[in-house]
């Protein structure tokens, strides 16, 4: 543990869990930071804006600013500004989403803006008061030429009322109806944002890096295809059995974070 200089840690299924506390993990992290390390929060959930996340992180004693939070709006944002040249997007998602393209100045178009003009790209997230008017106008822009930019394809997301349908599965409807995939899908598994948060520490070395998670097949396999070590905590929603059956194996598997310390 003294050996890692950035901790890249999930946020749901370490910390929260369907919105309570997971308290063994929370002190360890808080260990961490107290030891001097930088632990920098991602989560592929794009609905939060960061400093609303980073209040509720306070309120359970971590120490963190939104800076040290990447969500996949944010991670998103930073592809777009930097690798295209995207100005105008429609957007088909919540709060945080929106939130952040504005912070990146991008022009956001209104539904009844795109009857008339088509954006430069459409940015897909989890939305839960979309309904089939605003995800067909979005799939209308794509089919004339804007880009599709996915902030994660995560195909379940499991709410406090059980298994809700995540941001993939609305995504999957324009994959579906127009036979083609998004040109970008920001969020984890995409390593892209293990760059982002490295260049956010000011950390080049990969072997200082630790990505820690509760799921395989986004968190653990982002870790893995950059080559950073991996912890999969069980507090959340891959099991040790899932370890047994899939191809991504973590560096390590434990209970609860209090045994890496
Ligand atoms: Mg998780």
């Amino acid at each position: 543990m003294l050996d890692y200089d950035l901790i890249i840690s999930d946020v749901d299924g370490v910390v929260f869990r369907e919105g309570e506390p997971i308290w063994e993990n929370i002190q360890s992290i808080r260990q961490m930071i107290s030891r001097g390390k930088k632990v920098i929060f991602v989560t592929n959930n794009s609905g939060f804006s960061r400093v609303l996340l980073s209040r509720q992180l306070n309120y359970v004693g971590l120490d963190v600013s939104s800076n040290d939070i990447i969500t996949s709006a944010l991670s998103a944002a930073i592809y777009m500004k930097r690798k295209t040249d995207i100005k105008s997007v429609y957007v088909i998602g919540e709060e945080g989403l929106v939130e952040e393209m504005k912070n990146f100045s991008f022009q956001l178009f209104s539904s009844t803006d795109v009857e008339v003009k088509n954006p430069d790209s459409v940015i897909l997230g989890l939305d839960r008061l979309s309904n089939y008017d605003k995800i067909s106008a979005g799939m209308r822009c794509i089919y004339n030429g804007s880009k599709f930019i996915a902030t994660n394809m995560d195909r379940l997301w499991p709410s406090k009322d059980g298994l809700k349908l995540g941001a993939g599965a609305l995504a999957a409807a324009i994959v579906y109806a127009l036979r083609r995939e998004p040109d970008f899908v920001a969020g984890k598994p995409n390593k892209w944002i293990i760059e982002v948060a490295m260049e956010l520490a000011s950390i080049k070395d990969l072997s200082k890096v630790l990505v820690i998670g509760d799921q395989l097949e986004t968190d653990i396999k982002m870790g893995n295809d950059i080559g950073a070590d991996t912890i999969l905590v069980l507090t959340g929603i891959s099991t040790e059995r899932d370890v047994e059956k899939s191809d991504v194996k973590p560096t390590r598997v434990v209970k609860n974070l209090s045994s890496i310390l």
